[in-house]
């Protein structure tokens, strides 16, 4: 390891302590064709590190044979692992279980479709090892089809600055990541696009390289074009959930009392002009002072009830803690 003061944090991280050094965590739906090459190339990949590592595949609800294989290449090797799901729970779920079960110093995340290059993960390890949380991959030259390039560049873009991450590729499969991030970040529904932003909010650093990527070889993609649509909700969703699901009212209640303040201070306009002799009943001012003022009140009750909401989830833990002296 380098010396950037991390090892005191990983005192696991040396082979003779046999502590496991590197997992890798793989969803897959449907992928049975790519996985005998797959866990071939990420055994010569991993053994020339470290034998401390484990590989475990999640399968997704597959109903090609994927199974057999998976009990096969562990059959022949127990350092490959299998997780089958009883039906098919999307990618995220995938993940979470993964990340539940990995032991391992480092957790690298990738496709199983071998559009992701298991010759990376040196690169990426090092990468984390320069000081990093959390590393992500970039397909800078992607091998997919332009419906699929363009608008994930929109994407790419548009969660970048909302979210303040500098990273091109923010739904790369390939990942690595320190422990402590995966037992952390709450990955469910569709949120696997956002791991970098769930990781920078909960504090970890998050950095990239260049990665290589692959057509796909074997059978076809999971994911249609709604992907971006449902992605873009989702991202409104971790943006507000992370800064505000601690004090909802902050934002409801300031919106709601800017609302209701200008309505208020309309319509007391009006009320003087009417009590100065002008007809008021025929200005749309006072419609308008009417709507403000009702919409700032219906907001301000909005956020008291999503309070008292965030009151009753008393388990819900917004703190991660990086260490502890006592
Ligand atoms: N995947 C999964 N469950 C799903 C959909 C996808 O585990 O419901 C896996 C899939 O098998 C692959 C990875 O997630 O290993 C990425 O999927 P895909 O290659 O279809 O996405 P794309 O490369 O087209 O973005
Ligand atoms: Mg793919």
């Amino acid at each position: 390891m380098q010396g950037h003061g991390r090892e005191e944090e990983n005192p696991g991280w040396d082979q003779e302590s046999g502590s496991m050094d590197i997992s890798v965590v793989i969803p897959s739906y449907n992928e049975n064709e790519s996985l005998p090459e797959l866990s071939t190339r990420l055994k010569e990949v991993l053994d020339a590190r470290t034998p401390l590592w484990e590989v475990w595949f999640i399968d997704d609800g597959s109903h090609d044979g994927s199974v057999e294989t998976l009990r096969r290449l562990h059959a022949e090797d127990p350092r490959f692992k299998m997780i089958r799901f009883r039906r098919n729970y999307g990618k995220s779920a995938a993940l979470a279980v993964g990340f539940k079960e990995a032991q391992g110093t480092y957790v690298i995340t990738m496709d199983a479709d071998l559009q992701d290059d298991p010759a990376e993960i040196p690169a990426l390890i090092a990468k984390i090892e320069e000081g990093y949380d959390m590393v992500s991959g970039w397909k800078k030259k992607r091998y997919d089809p332009m419906s699929k390039t363009i608008p994930s560049k929109f994407f790419n873009f548009v969660t970048g600055k909302l979210s303040g991450i500098d990273i091109h590729d923010f739904n790369c499969g390939l990942k690595a990541y320190r422990r402590e991030v995966v037992e952390t970040v709450n990955v469910y529904g569709e949120m696997h696009r956002y791991i970098p932003v769930l990781a920078k909010m909960a504090g970890f650093t998050v950095s990239e390289i260049v990665v290589q990527h692959h057509p796909r070889k074997y059978g076809r993609t999971k994911f249609g074009l709604s992907r971006f649509f449902k992605g873009f909700l989702d991202l409104l969703t971790v943006l507000f959930t992370s800064r505000y699901t601690q004090r909802p009212l902050h934002v409801f209640g300031s919106l709601g009392g800017l609302m209701l303040l200008a309505g208020f201070l309309i319509n007391a306009w009006l009320t003087v002009e009417w009590l100065m002799g002008y007809p008021v009943g025929n200005r749309p001012m006072l419609l308008l002072g009417i709507l403000l003022m009702l919409l700032g009140i219906q907001l301000i009750s909005t956020g008291l009830l999503a309070e008292m909401v965030t009151k009753s989830g008393t388990n819900v833990r917004d703190y991660s803690v990086r260490e502890m002296l006592s």
